[in-house]
């Protein structure tokens, strides 16, 4: 139909499921392979099964290398905005570094320091003589750090903290990342809420808040709420500063506002009043207010 085929050297055929023979048969005319799960796939294992954390880290491995070492110039337009969030995201995040392997020199905080990179500026590098890009287990000679700069007077404190603090081993287990939960306390598990309410301006609940969420509400429809709680909704009155020009399509009032909507509007008024009534018996009134 779009004109695109199948490149079958390209391509293998996976089935799952009671029918799966006469799937395959049916492909194999096509040219297919039939290929068996698992296979990998981006680094991952492909699996009927439900993946395990294990399973993902080469593709947060991955996409962690990147996010540390790409300038944000290259990629999407959203990708370049995520980019510009890293100095948010460094503060909530450090590592527990134990081998080495996958904490970077100078990019993660490992020293508890915060990133060297920020301490000394990108001609750290030179006095230290560590890449830019380098992970800590590849600082490390013969169970030593190998860094230069101990007669250097410019980053002395720098050298020391590193030389104070046992050279990564092998044995020492995988490196692992800590969140913050609260201002001190950093931990191996990732809460999402946890951290939200860290990011967030915390401001007083309003007294309207429970009309707009409360459990089993249906998310659109709430989110419309509050919309027009807070006078955000397209209404004719704010599109006109858009250049706009609409009135109420239900009775052809030139200002359609919240207000007339909610429910000035003869026409909503008439439509709303009847199952409103049943609901709230005779104090229903057509103000917002
Ligand atoms: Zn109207």
């Amino acid at each position: 139909m779009s004109g695109l085929h199948i490149n079958a050297t390209k391509s293998s055929i996976y089935a799952s499921g009671s029918n799966v023979s006469d799937l395959l048969s049916t492909d194999e005319s096509l040219g297919l392979r039939a290929g068996t799960l698992p296979i990998r796939y981006l680094g991952m294992p492909l699996t009927t099964k439900t993946l395990t954390a294990h399973d993902y880290e080469p593709l947060i491995d991955k996409i962690r290398g990147r996010m540390l070492c790409w300038d944000d110039t290259k990629g999407s337009w959203i990708w370049r905005k995520l980019l510009k969030l890293r100095d948010v995201a460094y503060s909530y995040f450090r590592m527990d570094m134990r081998d080495g392997i996958s904490c970077h020199f100078w990019l993660d905080d490992w020293l508890g320091k915060g990133r060297l990179i920020d301490i000394t500026g990108a001609v750290g590098t030179l006095y230290l003589g560590v890449q830019r890009h380098a992970k800590v287990s590849e600082v490390v000679s013969l169970e030593n750090w190998n860094i230069r700069g101990r007669r250097s007077r410019r980053f002395h404190e720098l050298y020391n903290a590193i030389m104070a603090v046992p050279p990564p081993q092998p044995g020492n287990g995988r490196d692992v990342i800590l969140w913050r939960h609260s201002d001190d306390d950093y931990r191996d598990n990732f809460s999402c809420k946890n951290t939200w309410d860290q990011l967030r301006v915390k401001r007083p609940k309003v007294d309207w808040h429970r009309v707009v969420w409360f459990p089993q509400d249906v998310p659109r429809h709430s989110f419309m709420t509050w919309l027009a709680i807070k006078n955000r909704l397209s209404t004719g009155d704010r599109m006109r500063q858009w250049g706009m020009i609409q009135g109420c399509k239900l009775c052809g009032e030139r200002d359609e506002t919240r207000d007339h909507l909610f429910f000035a509007c003869p026409f909503a008024y008439s439509i709303w009043e009847g199952p409103a009534r049943r609901l709230l018996g005779n104090g229903v009134n057509p103000d917002w207010q």
